[in-house]
């Protein structure tokens, strides 16, 4: 199974092509009709609406899909498709969207992440689905169970429906939680966050009673854009985030590299992109670009409570001149008479192993820490976490994966800093109670989870 989740639906199937497989076979066919066009023979130049014709056949027999824009969905679906992109997601109406099942991605892929924000079952890594449908087939999925079933039959489907409407009934039902605060059967007020990519996914959460934003993952705004965004663009995103959520809102600075790109900015290939030039380390390396960014965090500060985090630490100097850069555009500020919060909390993700190994180190440094065991898993485990051959070995139960959570939970309570947790793992109900005994303060965790954490704390 490669998605835990609670919801599960039936629904009709569409499935959409790769954009890249359907953009070469555009670009060859396009090319080879243009050389008949060019011919002198008129009889060889006819022949070019027989080239297009050829390739347009071509695109539907070779993926028997039907490519769609996810933009013009107007009716109940699951999609199915190999991967789906920020750019991709961001179009799609959720409303339309009952599913999502893809063949590549884990648990902590973009496409994971954003369904559970969304409350949208979704399963990757399923492997070939895509040539075993058609387009307009119907597909019963059930992602807590991690099952799916193509052209059901009417007995399946009612079994489905069944399941469906049990999950609906248990969704209800936890509602009643929302009220009630997050505080364990021993007293311990539990912060219970949510993690966005936007604040569309914000507004979505606002009803569930959240104690803040524990992870706001900026890159979506420079991802889905076709420039670095401006100070004045980024300062109106986090301004209304700070707005929305009166409580905290955790803004992480950029995080691109490893799996993720810019659409305008060409990075240099790269041996091992998840261990090479990533988060800090290109705002280290940019600093105009990190300060564009702080800037920008610093006078949304003044709207609301707001804490800067930093991804990707692994040594205590790179935090130190974080908060230099910080400090450096507090003063920009000053001598511009703009508001901002003096008091701006910043922290730290421990997501590498050098972060747990220097966890006291960095305690003295940082107001919190937040343990975001997507990449830590994969680091401590050496195990790519996109990688669906090896995604069995990508486990956040590993002894190893806790042994590193409860060092960095100790180290940070030594020198009284909060120790949140905004990796998949905080959503995940069975490893709640573990990680309230070791003391976590704060989770953090994709907005389709906090119902059921809720109720795991209050118990
Ligand atoms: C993590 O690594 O656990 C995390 C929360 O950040 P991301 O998934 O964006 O890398
Ligand atoms: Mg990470």
């Amino acid at each position: 199974m490669t998605e835990i989740k609670v919801e599960k639906t039936v629904s009709r199937g569409v499935a959409v092509a790769p954009r890249n497989v359907q953009q070469a076979i555009d670009e060859t066919v396009e090319e080879v009709a243009e050389i008949f066009g060019q011919m002198e023979d008129e009889y060889m130049r006819e022949r070019k609406a027989d080239v297009l014709d050829i390739g347009k056949r071509f695109l539907i027999k070779c993926k028997k899909i039907t490519v769609q824009d996810l933009a013009s969905i107007c009716e109940p679906v699951i999609i199915v498709a190999r991967d789906l992109f920020p750019s991709d997601t961001v179009k799609m109406n959720p409303e339309y969207v009952k599913g999502i099942i893809t063949e590549e991605g884990g648990i902590t892929s973009h496409v994971s992440i954003m369904a559970k924000n969304y409350g949208i079952p979704a399963l990757t890594g399923v492997a070939g689905i895509l040539g075993k449908l058609e387009d307009g087939s119907t597909v019963c999925m059930d992602a807590a169970a991690g099952n799916i079933v193509l052209d059901p039959d009417a007995a399946v489907l009612q079994e489905f429906e069944k399941r469906k409407q049990e999950a609906l009934k248990e969704q209800e039902e936890l509602k009643k939680y929302r009220a009630m605060e997050a505080v364990t059967p021993e007293g311990k007020r539990i912060s219970l966050c949510i993690n966005v990519g936007n604040t569309e996914e914000m507004k979505l959460a606002l009803d569930k009673n959240i104690d803040g934003v524990g992870l706001f993952r900026t890159e979506f705004l420079y991802m889905e854009n076709t420039h670095f965004p401006t100070e004045e663009e980024q300062f109106a995103v986090y301004k209304e985030a700070a707005q929305l959520c009166p409580k905290e809102v955790t803004i992480r600075t950029l995080d691109i590299g490893g799996d993720k790109s810019l659409p305008y900015h060409e990075f240099e290939p790269e041996e091992n992109p998840f261990l090479g030039w990533r988060a800090i380390r290109i705002s280290l390396d940019m600093p105009d670009l990190f300060c564009t960014q702080l800037r920008a965090i610093l006078r949304a500060s003044a709207f609301g409570h707001i804490r800067i985090m930093f991804p990707m630490m692994i040594s205590v100097e790179e935090l130190v001149q974080a908060k230099e850069m910080v400090e450096k555009c507090k003063e920009e500020l000053r001598k511009e008479q703009v508001t901002f919060d003096e008091d701006v909390e910043m922290g730290m993700m421990m997501e590498t192993p050098a972060s747990v190994l220097l966890a006291e180190d960095f305690a003295r440094e940082a107001d919190f820490f937040s343990i975001a065991t997507n990449d830590l898993t994969q680091y401590i485990l050496a195990v790519d976490r996109g990688n669906k051959r090896i995604a069995s070995r990508y486990d956040s139960f590993h002894p190893a994966v806790w042994k590193a959570i409860a060092a960095i939970i100790r180290a940070g309570h030594k020198y009284n800093r909060k120790v949140g947790m905004c990796g998949e793992l905080a959503g995940d109900v069975n490893a709640v109670s573990k990680l309230l005994e070791l003391g976590l303060d704060e989770f953090s965790m994709s907005a389709g989870n906090i119902d059921y954490v809720r109720r795991m704390i209050i118990g």
